[in-house]
């Protein structure tokens, strides 16, 4: 409720532009019902939204939202950048259209009521359908953000309820491959890059390795993350150094501190290794 208070609010911000993109169309037509092309394009630079908490009674932990764009009449689709640290959530909720969320950064965490949890990672995009109960939030060990899309029916974009308490946070995470029930199920990398060449590898890469040792709780994903690039630089491998990195990143370990990292290791391991390293981390890097 407070979310939808406050996004009024950054409307009332915009209502002198948009009052004034009005007084160009025809004095005949009501608002929200203007002549094709009457209206100019508008562009919300960057940094002139302020960004805010999320409102304590409907998020646990901390949680920024930064506004995107309010609905103008006739459409009803408003947006806004969700970002949540490592454990923060959303409270229980519902859309009465649903919603898109679209994950930009980080690992997450999604439920509906009922079903396990699924993880969500950045360049995921998830659809909500109307009135279902859910919530999102970030991963225990990592950050998360969103872009958040919903339509307003009535003004009304969403409905808050209870908060998750720790017990539901905690709910088992799904296996990727059966979370992915409503469309093909994306095949994990290993299995993409080896599987048709070495099945047995793909598998032991994805039910041991990932699906069993990097989800054991006793080291962080970060960690994990750290610790394996670093082995990496060390015996110089840069072909498994190219995707570790990428994965670092996505588990909540900085640019910087990676290229601290190999700067570190340039002791430990020779200067040739990191050097390789730091070629393979510029190729990552400059892609993102
Ligand atoms: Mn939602």
């Amino acid at each position: 409720m407070k979310l939808i208070a406050v996004t009024a609010l950054t409307f009332s911000l915009f209502a002198p532009a948009f009052a004034q993109t009005n007084q160009t169309g025809s004095s005949s037509n009501p608002a929200g019902a203007q002549a094709p092309g009457s209206q100019s394009i508008k562009i919300m630079r960057s940094g002139s939204q302020s960004s805010r908490q999320g409102a304590a009674e409907n998020f646990s932990g901390t949680v920024r939202v930064d506004p995107l764009f309010e609905a103008t009449a006739p459409g009803r689709a408003r947006g806004s950048l969700v970002t949540f640290d490592p454990g923060a959530r959303t409270a229980w909720h519902t859309h009465p259209l649903g919603q898109i969320l679209i994950v930009t950064a980080g690992v997450g965490r999604i439920q509906r009521w009922g079903d396990p949890v699924d993880e969500i990672r950045k360049g995921d995009v998830v659809w909500i359908p109307p009135g279902q109960k859910h919530w999102h939030g970030a991963a225990t060990n990592s950050s998360m953000a969103h872009i958040a899309i919903v339509e307003t029916l009535d003004g009304q974009s969403v409905e808050w309820m209870e908060k998750v308490n720790d017990s539901q946070y905690g709910d088992p995470v799904r296996a990727e491959a059966s979370a992915t029930n409503t469309s093909p199920a994306s095949p994990r990398p290993s299995r993409r890059a080896i599987g048709d060449f070495s099945p047995k590898l793909a598998e032991l890469t994805d039910n041991v390795l990932y699906a069993d040792v990097w989800e054991r709780p006793e080291l962080s994903k970060r960690d994990r993350s750290l610790v394996t690039v670093a082995a990496l630089i060390a015996m110089n491998r840069p072909e498994q150094l190219r995707s570790h990195l990428a994965r670092a990143r996505e588990n909540g370990v900085t640019q910087d501190e990676l290229i601290e990292t190999i700067t570190h290791l340039a002791f430990y391991s020779g200067w040739p290794n990191a050097v390789t390293a730091v070629g393979v981390a510029k190729e990552v890097f400059e892609k993102k």
